[in-house]
């Protein structure tokens, strides 16, 4: 009877090992998965997924900022060669392309699909627009105007850059003077009236 008691007591004692073993290697399984818990910090107390919600709404607005930047550097790459940077403008889409995509013209540079069209084409001076220093702005808007008749008319317009010496002053003129195709013409005037 006597043996029989101690072989339960035994059995008792090394079951009860047998859970609390098992219960250790569980805490220790649900604590090293869970980031969050102090216990944690000396493995490594940095957070591994981060949610877009944790974050700091400055920080957040600093994020939308930079990917608007690297959307635009997009555009800083020809269209025709997306590993090739854009280096000079066509006159009348304003894109950027490689030296390989463009050709020169009259003083300017076109793109392949607008060269020919300036070429075949006869072109009309509709406006003429002196660049003094006392008013940048006259030729920015100017510029200004050019994408506008491009984007939302339709209309290819291109600026050429004239020089004239004054001499009676001493000093150089620059003129920015607008082309339109003949057959635009009237609509371009009357979209600077
Ligand atoms: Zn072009
Ligand atoms: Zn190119």
């Amino acid at each position: 009877m006597e043996t029989a008691a101690i072989v339960l007591i035994s059995l008792t004692l090394f079951i009860l090992v047998i859970v609390l073993v098992l219960l250790t290697i569980i805490i220790f399984k649900v604590i090293s998965q869970n980031p969050n818990l102090p216990l944690n910090i000396g493995k490594d107390s940095r957070p591994k997924d981060v949610a877009r919600s944790d974050f700091h709404p400055e920080i957040l607005e600093r994020i939308t900022k930079l990917k608007e930047i690297s959307k635009k550097e997009s555009d800083l790459y020809c269209p025709n060669h997306p590993k090739e940077p854009g280096e000079v403008q066509c006159a009348i889409c304003d894109k950027h392309f490689c030296s390989s995509c463009v050709k020169p013209f009259k003083s300017l540079y076109f793109c392949k699909i607008h060269l020919p069209m300036v070429m075949r084409n006869e072109w009309e001076e509709i406006l003429k627009i002196e660049a003094s220093p006392d008013a940048p702005q006259n030729g920015v808007s100017l510029y200004d105007a050019k994408k506008v008749l491009f984007d939302e008319k339709n209309i290819p317009t291109y600026i050429e850059t004239h020089y004239k010496i004054n001499v009676d002053h001493n000093h150089i003129e620059t003129y920015f003077v607008l082309f339109s195709m003949k057959p635009d013409a009237d609509q371009v005037k009357k979209h600077f009236e």
